[in-house]
């Protein structure tokens, strides 16, 4: 796999660091649901709990009041009478213990009869706990002029309920009723009051036995809640590391004009221009002027190739065209193609465009196909290649001998240039075997008899050695690096200048 560019791994890195946000996103979102879902499923669960418990302990004192209200009819009785009458309703009433009532000269009770004196200790709350008369704890409901006592154990049997970890509580007046307390590290809970007599029933929570009675909930929605994030996030990277996605900015630049065509000039033999390579540089807002070398990859990735084309092709004629009439010695002005652009017609509609905008016979359209790119051999990119040459276009074959895809372009197309790639110039005067690499190669073309251009000089010495071995054309730093495409026309086209060449190259 080809290295990354500093420009691919920054969108890499962006990628990752999105992706992560989006993790912690959605571990808090996930995280923040599963607490309210588990939280509010144990809070439905109390209320309806503790309305359940409300619901049976009114309907006890409800049949309370039923049996006060028939004993009440009766009340001239004597007391043996009304003794066994209360003894029997209150053995119908589910907790019942005992009954009494007061009568104008005294007391009777279901259990004693007729005293003087009060059975239950008197009290202004009409429910209170009390130390009773059977059991050593007991519930006393009063109602008028009868008086009723509960069993405390069936109350409490009623808050004796799963789950373990809710610890119920009846509150009568001051008094809290409850089961002997095995709960530590208490939390507090809700209350809630019965609106049909005094008491109250009230939950709270023990949060150890808690965590372990959802302890299988809670592990699953725990690898649920780490493994979704990581899911999500894992196939939001892969979208955002997609080459379409990648090239998002590069998209975005070129519509936004931030690639700008730079030309590098080409001279002859004897020293006069030939003409430019057209380079693209893009002006980034933030990161400043970049390197083709650092984004070509996306381009070609994001299938963007054809839309750079089309935005240098325009450019170029919309700055040269005032002066193109002023270009009378030939010029050849290449632009750089990769090879999925010869699947695309754009490149014919803009080459075609090119020529009749410029509309002058010496400026000569020329497209550089790189050798690094794999190309096969296709009916479609013949017919493209026919219709371009028909229209004026040359080629040339870009990189000579660093890829496979010369020998193709060779046997498919009439290839006007031959361009020696920067790496074998810079093999010159280095050792033997790197001066026989660049000699057959110069061999090779030359046996061709096809025109070379040599790229990448930047001494003398490589020049002259280049010269000595016929290469027609010459580009490099020695001469200029890539100039801004409005400084080329002011100095090439406007004001054009005599032979700038280091060393005279003219034989
Ligand atoms: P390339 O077509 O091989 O272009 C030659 C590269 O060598 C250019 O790099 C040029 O600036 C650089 N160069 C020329 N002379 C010298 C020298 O003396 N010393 C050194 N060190 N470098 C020299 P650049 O402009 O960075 O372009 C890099 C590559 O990006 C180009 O390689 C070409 O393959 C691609 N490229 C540039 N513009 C375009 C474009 O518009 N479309 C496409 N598809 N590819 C492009
Ligand atoms: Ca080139
Ligand atoms: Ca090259």
């Amino acid at each position: 796999m080809l290295q990354k560019s500093k420009y691919e791994n920054s969108r890499f890195f962006r990628a990752r660091l999105y992706a992560f946000a989006v993790y912690l996103m959605l571990l808090l979102a996930g995280g923040q649901m599963a607490y309210h879902t588990i939280t509010d499923d144990v809070e439905r669960q109390v209320k309806q709990n503790i309305s359940n418990i409300i619901e049976h302990m009114d309907s006890i004192f409800r049949q309370v009041d039923e049996a006060g209200t028939y004993i009440n009819h009766y009340t001239h009785l004597p007391c043996t009478t009304l003794r066994r009458m209360m003894m029997i309703r209150t053995l119908a009433i589910p907790s019942g213990l005992s009954m009494d009532l007061k009568l104008p000269n005294g007391y009777c009770s279901s259990i004693d009869g007729f005293s003087l004196m009060p059975i239950h200790p008197e009290s202004d709350r009409n429910l209170y706990v009390a130390k009773g008369y059977i059991q050593s704890k007991a519930l006393i409901y009063s109602t008028g002029s009868i008086t009723t006592e509960l069993s405390e154990h069936y109350f409490l049997d009623q808050i004796d309920i799963r789950p373990y970890f809710m610890h119920f509580q009846i509150g009568i007046g001051q008094l809290v009723l409850t089961m002997p307390n095995e709960h530590a590290n208490l939390l507090k809970g809700m209350t809630i009051a019965s609106e049909n007599y005094p008491y109250s029933i009230s939950v709270d929570y023990d949060i150890g036995l808690m965590l372990k009675d959802l302890y299988d909930e809670l592990l699953i929605t725990a690898l649920f809640l780490l493994f979704f994030p990581l899911v999500v996030s894992y196939q939001f990277y892969k979208f955002m590391t997609l080459p379409r996605f990648l090239a998002r900015e590069i998209r975005h630049g070129i519509r936004a004009g931030q690639f700008k065509a730079y030309v590098q000039p080409i001279f002859a033999q004897d020293g006069s221009l030939a003409g430019g390579e057209v380079l693209v540089r893009w002006h980034h807002p933030k990161k400043g002027i970049i390197s083709p070398y650092e984004f070509i990859g996306l381009v070609e990735q994001g299938q963007l190739a054809a839309r750079l084309s089309t935005s240098l092709f325009a450019q170029v004629t919309r700055q040269l065209k005032p002066y193109a009439h002023l270009v009378r010695h030939v010029m050849h002005l290449s632009f750089n193609l990769s090879a999925q652009q010869l699947f695309d017609r754009t490149i014919v509609y803009d080459c075609v465009r090119f020529i009749s905008n410029i509309n002058n016979d010496n400026i000569k359209l020329v497209l550089e196909l790189t050798e690094r790119e794999q190309v096969t051999k296709e009916e479609r990119i013949f017919e493209m290649y026919n219709e371009l040459y028909a229209a004026g276009v040359r080629f040339s074959i870009d990189d000579f001998g660093t890829g496979h895809s010369s020998l193709i372009y060779l046997q498919m197309f009439e290839v006007d240039y031959i361009k020696i790639d920067k790496q074998f110039i810079d093999l010159i005067g280095q050792d033997p075997i790197s001066n026989n690499i660049v000699n057959n190669l110069l061999d090779l073309s030359q046996r061709l008899e096809i025109p070379t251009v040599a790229e990448g000089i930047e001494q003398v010495t490589q020049l002259q050695y280049l010269k000595e071995h016929g290469v027609d054309y010459y580009q490099g730093y020695l001469f200029s690096k890539p100039i801004p495409l409005e400084q080329f026309i002011s100095e090439w086209v406007i004001n054009p200048q005599p032979a700038q060449l280091p060393i005279s190259i003219a034989p």
